[in-house]
């Protein structure tokens, strides 16, 4: 099989959500154990429940700095071999133009789109560098790169994580350890449902492939990332947007 992950661990936050549940069944279906996380533990539960075997949920509040350290060593018990794959999926938005953006939302999106990726990535790469083999991959945004207006905060986070992954790369490569990040466009999923159909209709005509993404398109390129097959790609950002933005 291409892309094989059998006898890979991952680690998925976000799972609960429409890009993390597509990158969970996607690496399931590959051959890996998975260790889903998220703060719903219906949500996660439900998706366990679909996949059966080899996936553990791992409830946890990623906004909680202090107890990610507890959540990554829990992580590493559940699975035998510790983690192989670390997704870091979780992110969310509290979009408003600069001038009225509060010190709350600011801090907040800053917080777990970005900073806790740092926290987590920092307990779970050890493991990593004993085992001389790792995949970290980023889910970072299109507006990471070129920017949106009421997304200051959030793109100043996704870029964030863009400049992280690079120098965690350099620091990790030779341990056998890629570092990468993924950049979604639109993406249909519970994060953009809010969108009114005009929105959607303009966006979608800002996409050369004509249509929105679905949480599979990104899916697929996490299970590239993660493989065997990739090992000499790194420190890289793959654009998943349909064509809306070349860099
Ligand atoms: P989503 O459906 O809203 O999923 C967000 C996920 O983040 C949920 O599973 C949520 O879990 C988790 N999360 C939020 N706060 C958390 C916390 N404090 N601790 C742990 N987990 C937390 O959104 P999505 O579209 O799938 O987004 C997934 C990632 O893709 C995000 O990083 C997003 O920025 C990025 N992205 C999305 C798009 C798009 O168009 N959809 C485009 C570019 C990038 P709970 O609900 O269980 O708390």
């Amino acid at each position: 099989m291409v892309f094989n992950l059998k006898g890979k661990s991952a680690l998925v936050t976000g799972a609960s959500g429409g890009i993390g549940s597509a990158v969970a069944r996607a690496l399931h279906n590959q051959g890996a154990e998975l260790i889903i996380n998220g703060t719903r533990s219906s949500e996660l539960e439900k998706l366990a429940a679909e996949l059966g075997n080899k996936v553990h949920v791992l409830q946890g509040d990623l906004a909680d700095t202090n107890s990610i350290g507890c959540l990554a060593e829990a992580a590493e018990k559940i699975s035998d071999n510790g983690i192989d794959i670390l997704v870091n999926n979780a992110g969310i938005t509290r979009d408003s133009l600069l001038v009225r953006l509060s010190d709350q939302d600011l801090m907040d999106v800053i917080n777990l789109n970005l900073i806790s990726g740092f926290h987590l990535t920092r307990k779970i790469i050890r493991g990593m560098m004993k085992r001389k083999w790792g995949r970290v991959i980023g889910i970072s945004s299109v507006v990471g790169i070129t920017g949106n207006a009421g997304q200051t905060n959030y793109a100043a986070a996704k870029a964030g994580m863009i400049g992280f992954s690079k120098a965690l790369a350099l620091e990790v490569a030779s341990r056998g350890i890629t570092v990468n990040n993924i950049a979604p466009g639109f993406i249909k999923t519970p994060m953009t449902e809010d969108l009114s159909e005009e929105q959607i209709t303009r966006l979608q005509a800002s996409v050369p492939i004509g249509r929105l993404g679905e949480a599979e398109d990104v899916a697929a390129a996490v299970v590239y990332l993660a493989s065997l097959e990739a090992s000499y790609v790194t420190g890289t950002t793959l654009n998943v947007n349909g064509g809306m933005a070349m860099p």
